[in-house]
């Protein structure tokens, strides 16, 4: 089968990430595997150029994404991200685990994903407003409420996805509120959005330990990413009686062995803007944040941090992926042969789009949930999810992000084979 020509992934990057994951679950597909190189090429790719004038009156060029990965068993689903680094390859990856993350929670989506390359922090409010106004102009052409859903990821918020939502609704004439999910509430936003990625990670992660053995009191938890997931996520495992022991964020690596003080820190957050400097730790060398002796680390942040390198080094019984993507193959394989439990970001980090769903059906009947009801249905759907995965995991006897890809994959192309191939 020839090679995608446009990207030349290595086997650490993320879509060489992705690959790897497919190929390891190739083996376990049946008669479904005729179908697997479909997952293996996006549907669609959009790249679009999204100029703005800047406050200085210069005109400032940006490349944007719009990845379709796949639109088997629904509208494509997924969050647009704004990082410097943002690449075709990275959205790629990103809009495939997007699939496999919808696929594995059963919602009725395919999966995809956004991106601008450029750094946020260097633009004004005004700014921010153009570059999202004019990248929703720009891909206006394949997102909308029964086609793809958008919704905030890295470095985009409520705030940007109310902009997403006017500039689609002023171009079609409409008010369109399922065109984005992760909007504010009074433009149809859902309760319990803002909080659900963490609290899914916390959800999920008490699970886990509990199948391990593992008490919650007193429980030693490293955090990578102190942003939406995260902080919420700390903040639900200290509130649950474990100890945040090390945080790690752009601004530096805190520790504190006795547990970190959640209030105090996030006051230092909202002052400052980064944990770096909080009165209430040490400060450690980024590096030496993977040595830190848990029971849990959650990496929250970007794709790649957990290479062989540092697995080797790692002190931690289970490794809970709150970011997309954060683990390498050749991490994976370190972390495998020593025994320590890895809950894939497709099961750990799916809070936020499963509460997406919820959002996107009270949009289309304009009947809202209470908190309650929001927060009761998520954790049936991904304790669920959670269990069947486990109990597929335990019959193969395989790694638990094998055994998301079998439940999801072969969700994605029982479909794939039931629509038929068009023509
Ligand atoms: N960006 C989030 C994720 O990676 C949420 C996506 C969504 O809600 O559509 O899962």
């Amino acid at each position: 089968m020839s090679k995608l020509s446009f990207v030349s992934p290595t086997r650490n990057s993320p879509w060489g990430t992705y690959l790897s994951q497919i190929d390891a679950v190739e083996p376990y597909l049946g008669p479904l595997a005729r179908w697997v190189e479909t997952l293996r090429r996006p549907k669609r790719i959009l790249i679009v150029d999204v100029p703005i004038e800047l406050d200085n009156g210069t005109v400032a060029h940006y490349e944007g994404y719009r990845v379709q990965h796949s639109l088997t068993r629904g509208p494509g689903k997924g969050g647009v991200r704004y990082h410097p680094d943002v690449t075709l390859e990275e959205v790629m990856a990103l809009a495939a685990w997007m699939t496999i993350k919808n696929a594995a929670m059963n919602l009725p989506f395919g999966g995809a994903k956004g991106g601008i390359r450029l750094e946020p922090k260097a633009l004004s409010l005004k700014e921010l407003e153009k570059v999202t106004r004019r990248y929703t102009s720009e891909i206006g052409i394949v997102i909308g409420p029964q086609q793809d859903i958008p919704a905030p990821d890295v470095n985009t918020n409520g705030q940007i996805m109310a902009w997403m939502m006017d500039t689609y609704s002023m171009n079609t004439g409409s008010t369109a509120t399922g065109v984005v999910t992760g909007k504010p509430i009074p433009l149809g936003g859902s309760l319990g959005r803002v909080a659900a990625t963490g609290r899914g990670v916390f959800v999920i992660g008490r699970e886990a330990m509990r199948r391990l053995g593992l008490p919650m009191d007193g429980a030693r938890v490293a955090v990578q990413g102190f942003g939406n997931v995260g902080s919420v996520a700390a903040k639900l495992f200290a509130h649950a009686g474990a100890r945040i022991v090390a945080v790690q964020d752009h601004s530096g690596t805190i520790l504190n062995e006795a547990g970190l003080d959640m209030a105090d820190l996030l006051q230092h957050l909202a002052s400052s803007g980064g944990v770096g400097g909080f009165a209430g730790a040490d400060t450690l060398a980024d590096e030496d944040f993977w040595k830190v002796k848990t029971d849990v680390l959650i990496p929250a942040a970007l794709e790649g941090q957990i290479t062989a390198a540092r697995a080797l080094g790692l002190q931690t019984k289970l490794v809970l992926e709150g970011a997309n993507g954060p683990t390498t193959p050749d991490g994976d394989a370190v972390l495998a042969d020593r025994g320590i439990t890895v809950v894939p970001d497709v099961i750990a980090n799916a809070g936020g789009v499963t509460v997406s769903y919820f959002e996107w059906v009270q949009d289309f009947s304009s009947f809202f949930w209470t908190e309650d009801e929001i927060n009761v249905r998520l954790d049936k759907i991904i304790i669920g999810a959670f269990k069947h995965i486990c109990d597929t995991a335990e019959q193969h006897q395989i790694p638990l992000r094998t055994a998301a890809f079998v439940v999801a994959c072969s969700r994605v192309l029982q479909a794939r084979q039931e629509r038929g191939l068009y023509p």
